[in-house]
């Protein structure tokens, strides 16, 4: 079982290079990387976000030697367009959505039967929220995002009563709020650590395949916990605790820690 540590007293990576090293040469890992954060820097503007070259570089030499899966909570197609590798694999949407190499696609079974409830209710808000301006509608395969950061101030908790009263029929949805935006979403319990569990088993053979998780927010959490056979490192730090096994203090860390498996 993993234990949660404050992220202040977790061992660098870094500083370790040598004893991970030799682990990783008795087995060698598979890789899940998260996107923001980890890879690209976080940026005012979600749209802005992007990996500089040498990170690019690093993770296509890596591909050529180990499996990697990049685990991203964007729309796959978001993340897969901002890594703009061929040969790796993705899971945009926590999961939701898989894809790699030879045209391999896996969507989340249940995920997927919500599309048609999805498409009815976009087009039921669209029409309800006419009444409003400044919403702007942006349709992820398995999210729904109302951006409300036009809305005058006056009118956003009808804006927000719209959509409640809307939701409310439809107990398999979710409504999230994030900064300016509602994201509608499917209420099925899946996260990170259920999509690398899912890929551990579709990029090996063995049964418990020794891996390597790296992440920087809440959300990789859930990843890290799944790294029983495995290791997982927290990229700076979020606001709570948690259950990597080691840090690296920022993305030149990230960096040097993939340059050294190569
Ligand atoms: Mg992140």
């Amino acid at each position: 079982m993993k234990t949660l540590q404050d992220p202040k007293q977790l061992d660098s990576a870094i500083e370790n290079l040598e004893e991970l090293q030799s682990k990783f040469s008795k087995n060698k890992p598979l890789i899940f990387l998260d996107f923001d954060g980890t890879l690209a820097p976080i940026v005012e503007n979600h749209e802005d976000a992007g990996m500089d070259d040498e990170t690019r570089k690093i993770v296509k030499k890596l591909s050529q030697k180990y499996a990697i899966a990049v685990v991203s909570g964007r729309g796959l197609s978001d993340v897969r367009d901002k890594v703009g590798l061929t040969d790796i694999y993705y899971a945009g949407s926590h999961g939701f959505e898989i894809a790699g190499p030879n045209n391999f696609e896996k969507d989340n079974e249940e995920a997927e039967k919500m599309l048609p409830v999805f498409n009815e209710i976009e087009e039921i808000l669209q029409q309800k929220l006419r009444v409003i301006d400044g919403v702007r509608f942006e349709r992820k395969k398995f999210t729904l995002a109302i951006h409300y950061r036009q809305v005058a101030e006056d009118k956003i908790s009808e804006f927000h009563e719209i959509i409640e009263n809307e939701i409310q029929n439809y107990p398999k949805l979710h409504k999230g709020d994030g900064k300016k935006v509602v994201e509608i979403k499917p209420n099925i319990d899946w996260h990170k650590g259920k999509a690398v569990n899912f890929l551990r088993k579709e990029l090996s053979e063995e049964e418990n395949p020794f891996s390597i998780y790296l992440g920087d927010d809440t959300t990789d959490e859930d990843a890290f916990r799944e790294m029983e056979n495995g290791i997982g490192i927290l990229v700076g730090e979020h606001a709570d605790d948690s259950y990597a096994d080691y840090r690296v203090e920022n993305i030149e860390e990230v960096k040097q820690f993939l340059n050294s498996l190569l």
